[in-house]
């Protein structure tokens, strides 16, 4: 899967995944969201920051991260996460999903909603 920020995108990308086109990086450098070979850590922190700053205004920022969550997408900034950040949400989930799991398993009931 391309990055919305690849103007070089197949149309048919575009079309299946109608949120790339509100991506607010398709108007920013393409290098602010990938990097490049053998960047220096204080560098790629402050690119990341950057990239973050961009997602953090873009109106389809929750369809991106799940997008790259779904995938998974290895590489890259994506819905305001680096791919570091990416794993650790992705190790959560399945760390919830195991214990909804059990809890299923043994009959634990989920605690109700109070109303009011
Ligand atoms: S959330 Fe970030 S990476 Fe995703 S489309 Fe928006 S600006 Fe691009």
């Amino acid at each position: 899967m391309l990055h919305p920020i690849d103007s070089s995108s197949p149309r048919s990308v575009v079309e299946d995944n109608p949120w790339h086109t509100g991506a607010a990086c398709r108007s920013d450098e393409a290098g602010l969201f990938f990097a490049p070979s053998k960047e220096p850590t204080a560098a790629r922190l402050a690119r990341e920051e950057q990239a973050k700053r961009v997602c953090a205004r873009c109106p389809v920022l929750l369809e991106c991260r799940e997008h790259a969550l779904a995938q998974p997408e290895p590489y890259g900034v994506w819905g305001g996460l680096t791919a570091a950040e990416r794993r650790v949400v992705l190790a959560r989930r399945r760390r919830r999903d195991v214990e909804l799991r059990e809890a299923r398993r043994v009959g634990v009931q989920q605690p109700r909603r109070i109303a009011g």
